[in-house]
């Protein structure tokens, strides 16, 4: 039997291990945090009982993706909680608006614009399953639906243009509010297509929570490893490539920045530069609250799932464009999670978290807390004699906690139209290296970052076909030999490190 071994276990060093183990491989990972999960992370918050998510919150390309549909969560116990209302918006003069699991529902809300909200999410959510195939593919196969390209290719466009093709304020807010995940330029085609992937999916698989937190699917993806013979190596921290040496196959679930400092001089030259010319994106600076209640007392915005607090469309391009050129701007985009809204189990004895980044410059050094507390406070009066500890991470000590989140780029490259197809370097396969049996599989390749494991799996078929000429899928459904996915992702990786 052949050996890997996975460097990070992020959602995509995962389903990288996954994809390997089922296909016959002892895959050896390993960890630098004491946790496994990555973006996958859920623990108590300021030692209460309230679990909480540290990273990854919401879960839409999780519910989507082709790799989780394979693998399925549901049916290895990850209960995926889906909101009335998977995110909303409110705006200036108390007035909000809501994207609705129900299309017609939502159009319905939308005035003038309904018909056109329609026109444009309508098709997309009719064929979701090949839009979301096309764009969380490697960008180089052909399309599974052929008919995805011709829905997406005229609304990307329409969408990517400085002038709204919406004529209220509603429909344009909440459009750009998904666009802005795109944690970049606005607006452009590569914004338009973020908009559209997640816009639709609100209406087709929805915006779901996992009952318990995210680490509930690194849990999943964990005993399904350990059940094909994987072992964890957790609080190991890779400083070498030459460490791994033993192993014929090495993936790597790091940023280009760690993957330069594992390589060291091994990689040639000209494949350095490119990846010295690969550009972090803007930060992201995170909030955790532990309050004494329900954060909305609006009843639109305390049936959302997610809440986008931006204001109207111009104001959020004035601040995103800003935040991209390194400037504050005035009052950061940032989004709002009461997890307790979906999850009722994770308010416990009145006490319940509050999970918020806000969009800042890369690299920022502010404390998060006071201005996303202030931001929240406007749109939510009293927020503020809820809370009962806060505790903030600012985008410029990210990259200590995760090396792949360099100066709080939490999407681990920025996602100009341009990176999103050459992700890290401009080669036909994005996931292959010029060493030999090194693979990358982080959220640096394509289709780029959120939960969809779809780096992790596309670089594992990679490594399969090029390494050992296996060119099927292997079978990644649940056999009926792994633990269902509960427990602590502490206690998986503790059994297993050695
Ligand atoms: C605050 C925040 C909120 C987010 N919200 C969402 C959300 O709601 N929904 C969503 O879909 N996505 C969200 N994301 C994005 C999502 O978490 C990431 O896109 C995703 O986790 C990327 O997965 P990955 O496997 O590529 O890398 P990561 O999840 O970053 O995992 C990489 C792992 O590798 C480890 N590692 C790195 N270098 C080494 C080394 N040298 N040796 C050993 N270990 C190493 C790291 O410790 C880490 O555990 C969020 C991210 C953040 C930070």
């Amino acid at each position: 039997m052949s050996e890997a071994a996975i460097v990070g276990t992020g959602p995509n060093g995962l389903a990288a291990a996954v994809t390997l183990a089922r296909a016959g491989l002892r895959v050896t990972l390993f960890e630098m945090a004491d946790t496994i999960g990555g973006g996958l992370r859920t623990e108590s918050l300021f030692d209460s009982e309230v679990e909480h998510d540290i990273c990854s919150a919401v879960h839409p390309m999780a519910a989507a993706s082709p790799y989780f549909r394979r693998f399925d969560l549901p049916a290895r116990g990850v209960r995926l909680l889906q909101p009335e209302i998977p995110y909303a918006h409110p705006l200036p003069g108390g007035r909000g608006v809501a994207a609705w699991r129900s299309l017609a529902r939502t159009a319905a809300h939308l005035g003038a614009d309904g018909v056109r909200w329609t026109r444009l999410m309508g098709p997309l959510v009719t064929r979701s399953a090949g839009v979301v195939d096309l764009l969380l593919s490697d960008l180089r196969t052909p399309p599974s639906d052929p008919i995805a390209p011709l829905l997406l290719g005229p609304r990307v466009l329409a969408h990517a243009g400085p002038r709204s093709p919406f004529v209220t304020q509603e429909a344009k807010a909440l459009l750009t509010g998904v666009a802005a995940h795109a944690v970049g330029r606005l607006p452009t085609l590569a914004s338009a297509a973020v908009a559209l992937l997640l816009g639709h999916t609100a209406h087709s698989t929805g915006w779901p929570l996992p009952e318990g937190g995210s680490a509930r699917i690194a849990e999943a993806l964990a005993a399904d490893i350990t059940a094909h013979g994987g072992t964890f190596h957790t609080g190991h921290r890779i400083r070498d490539l030459a460490e791994l040496d033993r192993f014929p196959l090495v993936m790597l679930d790091t940023g280009a920045k760690e993957f330069l400092a594992l390589a060291g001089e091994r990689l040639p030259a000209r494949y350095r530069r490119s990846l010295e010319r690969f550009r972090p994106g803007p930060g992201a600076a995170k909030a955790d609250f532990l309050v004494s209640g329900p954060l909305w007392r609006d009843p639109l915005m305390g049936r959302a799932g997610t809440v986008h607090l931006g204001g109207t469309h111009d104001a959020i391009v004035r601040q995103e464009n800003a935040v991209v050129a390194g400037d504050r701007g005035t009052v950061p985009f940032t989004l709002v999670v009461d997890p307790a809204v979906t999850d009722p189990s994770r308010a416990i004895r009145g006490k319940r978290p509050v999970w918020a980044y806000a969009h800042v410059p890369h690299g920022d050094v502010r404390d998060p807390v006071p201005m996303i507390r202030e931001h929240i406070e406007q749109y939510a009066p009293g927020f503020g004699d809820t809370v009962i500890a806060a505790r903030g991470r600012p985008a410029a000590a990210y990259e200590t906690y995760n090396p792949n989140y360099v100066g709080g780029d939490i999407a681990a490259g920025a996602m100009t139209l341009r990176q999103s197809l050459l992700r890290p370097t401009a080669r036909w396969d994005p996931y292959s290296t010029p060493l030999p049996g090194v693979y990358l599989c982080s959220a640096a390749t394509p289709p780029g970052p959120s939960v969809h494991g779809m780096c992790g799996h596309l670089a594992a078929r990679s490594a399969l076909r090029r390494q050992y000429d296996v060119h099927d899928c292997p079978d990644l459904a649940p056999r009926g030999r792994e633990p269902h996915g509960t427990g602590n992702p502490r206690s998986t990786a503790e059994r297993n490190t050695t």
